[in-house]
């Protein structure tokens, strides 16, 4: 609709970045347009309309999960809990490893931020070869809770990371 391709106009493609024959898609233009930043968001709550009342947490992902995954859990009045980079959150952790596009790192959460039974959306902004949204299922598996549905703002198509999700339910608000 409407709100989707203002939504889409907002999005800038850089080539190169942040290393050569990565097009990185930047989502920053959407972010600084106030109508373009709303439909964002209502398109985002859209997608997952139908799990209203089935979900308790929104797991997001450093650094961007952590633009729309506190909005939408606000909205949904669910609580947030951050997976992090290596160091970052001060009590216990667990860790997954995983490949991203262009680098390899580390996820953490912490242990006691999910009870187990714990119904769990996974926010972040782009999905690209999967790596990270798996290793963030693996967190909140290992902790016992389950993952309900994967968000995202945008799907890179030809990267495939849907097929890395398994049975995992995938939903893109933009493909490209
Ligand atoms: P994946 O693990 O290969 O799916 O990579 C997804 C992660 O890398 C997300 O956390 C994204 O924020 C980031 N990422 C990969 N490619 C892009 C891009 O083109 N634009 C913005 N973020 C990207």
């Amino acid at each position: 609709e409407q709100a989707r391709e203002l939504l889409r106009s907002k999005i800038r493609s850089i080539p190169d970045f942040p290393s050569p024959g990565i097009l990185f898609r930047d989502i920053t233009p959407a972010l600084a347009d106030a109508e373009a930043f709303t439909a964002a968001v209502e398109l985002h709550l859209h997608h997952i309309a139908d799990l209203d009342g089935q979900l308790d947490a929104i797991v997001g992902m450093e650094a961007r999960g952590f633009l729309f995954g506190p909005i939408l859990a606000h909205r949904l009045n669910l609580a947030f809990v951050p997976a992090r980079k290596p160091g970052k959150l001060p009590a216990e952790t667990i860790a997954e490893d995983y490949a991203l596009e262009y680098a390899k790192n580390t996820l953490q959460i912490h242990a006691d931020a999910l009870r187990p039974g714990a119904r769990v959306l996974i926010v972040d902004d782009l999905l690209a070869t999967g790596g990270t949204a798996a290793a963030t299922t693996r967190l909140i598996e290992r902790l016992g809770a389950t993952v309900a549905a994967q968000l995202f703002m945008i799907e890179l198509v030809a990267l495939g990371g849907r097929a890395a999700q398994g049975d995992h339910r995938v939903e893109a608000v933009l493909q490209f």
